[in-house]
């Protein structure tokens, strides 16, 4: 960016027209014609420009034939192989000459040698370049991790056999949906389930095998449709007992997915752990044990979007508390249950479904929620057995959490201004503190 901003200091923005083209259309909506010129060298260009543009992934089962599968495979392996030499040659390359390789010359180098190796033929061209870009961002992804210097930072690694799981077409037309399914350059028309529409442009294709299953994941860019957003607001506290409690008292029970599902799991593991290693027992056993995970991680990924959901559709402002999980899974006799609940996912899911509402998330510090008085504010001091707030100060009796969750929304900032940039509540004014009573 810096080398960037001289040179627009330079630049003159001439004109700017507006084209508001149909949903859908080719370019996006809301594209600007920008006419630029160069101050010092008078070079003059006209560019596109577009705003307003989000991006979201859709995702899709798909149903390959066994020949199409074995294609697939094969791929898999060759973007595999041409990952792990990606690295190698960065690494001989960074100890013989002091300096790495860029994602540049590393694709001039498969661009001369592509000709040489029969296998690279199997592969389109761009999925090729694809594996160079994922290579090139592991590496500044690591170079990242060195400068914030956070603990630990690990060198990218090798894939082994069978932990190379998607392959990218960055752009039509190597990848194209048709009304027989997705065609996929050098690999056919796969059988494609369409179980929703695509709103959007669709930019990428990912393909992804999952055991035995294989999806087509869509990045597309599409305009946010505003919307009115609900006037509601609501304080969650997440917890083990129950997945969340409501500051409005609506509480949300935890279905302790991988709790029901453990013993099941506990015996395929030992059964895993008695066969020989390297044989086909075991591999097929390895394969037993990663389906019963795969249940429980669906099951857990379907509850958390049905509940961030019904969350976001009927509330304009959510608070939620700022947890630190990784610091909190170091406490060995919580880990599992913490993992089990998945409140990272959860999050995620709130966080981006709230955005394309037009609705808020906010973090606020989890310091003493729950001991503190919703109504009177003094601490009323509690084990983690005490299930009920009993105030002595003032007489109010709560559900622990249903307290913890009032004084979860009555920390959250005073000005509740939605994703639109609208203040989210008609009449409300910023010195007001939020009152329990109203939040009930
Ligand atoms: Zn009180």
């Amino acid at each position: 960016m810096t080398a960037v901003l001289p040179y627009l200091s330079q630049t003159i923005v001439y004109c700017i027209y507006l084209l508001n083209l149909a949903p859908g259309s080719l370019p996006p909506p809301k594209t600007f014609f920008v006419l630029f010129e160069h101050r010092a060298c008078k070079l003059k260009y006209l560019g596109l420009c577009w705003s307003g543009m989000k991006t979201k992934t859709y995702k899709y089962r798909l149903y390959p034939t066994r020949k199409q599968t074995r294609a697939l495979e094969h791929t898999l392996e060759v973007c595999r192989v041409l990952y792990n030499s990606a690295l190698l040659d960065r690494k001989n390359s960074y100890e013989k000459t002091g300096k790495g390789l860029g994602y540049c010359k590393q694709a001039s180098i498969l661009k001369a040698n592509k000709g040489k190796v029969e296998v690279l033929h199997a592969v389109h061209s761009q999925v090729l370049q694809n594996v160079l870009k994922r290579v090139d961002r592991s590496f500044q992804n690591f170079f990242r991790r060195v400068k914030e210097g956070k603990g630990k930072v690990g060198y990218p690694r090798f894939k082994s056999e069978g932990r190379y799981d998607s392959l990218t077409y960055p752009q039509e037309p190597g990848f194209q949906i048709t009304p027989q399914g997705l065609r996929l350059s050098k690999i056919g028309t796969l059988k494609l389930k369409l179980h929703r529409t695509i709103e959007g442009r669709v930019k990428t294709c990912t393909v992804r095998r999952d055991l035995n299953r294989w999806y087509a994941c869509f990045s597309v860019e599409y305009e946010p449709v505003k919307k009115a957003v609900p006037a509601k607001e609501v304080g969650i506290d997440m917890g083990l007992k129950s997945f969340a409690v409501l500051s409005d008292g609506t509480t949300v029970a935890n279905p302790k997915y991988l709790r029901k599902s453990e013993k099941r799991l506990k015996r395929k593991q030992r059964e895993l752990s008695r066969k020989k290693k390297g044989s086909t027992n075991r591999r097929k056993s390895r394969v037993v044990v990663a389906r019963l995970h795969r249940k429980v991680r669906e099951q857990r990924s379907d509850f958390h979007h049905k509940v961030s959901r019904k969350l976001v559709n009927t509330c304009g402002f959510i608070a939620v508390e700022d947890l630190n999980i990784k610091g909190m899974v170091k406490n060995h006799r919580l880990a599992k249950s913490i993992s089990d609940a998945g409140w990272g996912q959860f999050l995620n899911y709130l966080a981006y479904k709230a955005e394309e509402a037009g609705c808020r998330v906010e973090k606020v510090p989890p310091h003493y929620t729950s001991v503190i008085c919703s109504v009177c504010g003094e601490r009323v001091p509690k084990t983690l057995s005490d299930r009920v707030h009993d105030c002595p100060f003032c007489g109010v009796s709560l559900d622990r959490d249903h307290n913890a969750a009032i004084n979860i929304l009555n920390r959250a900032g005073t000005a509740r201004i939605n994703a639109w940039g609208e203040t989210a509540l008609q009449g409300f004014s910023p010195n007001q503190e939020a009152s329990p009573v109203r939040a009930r």
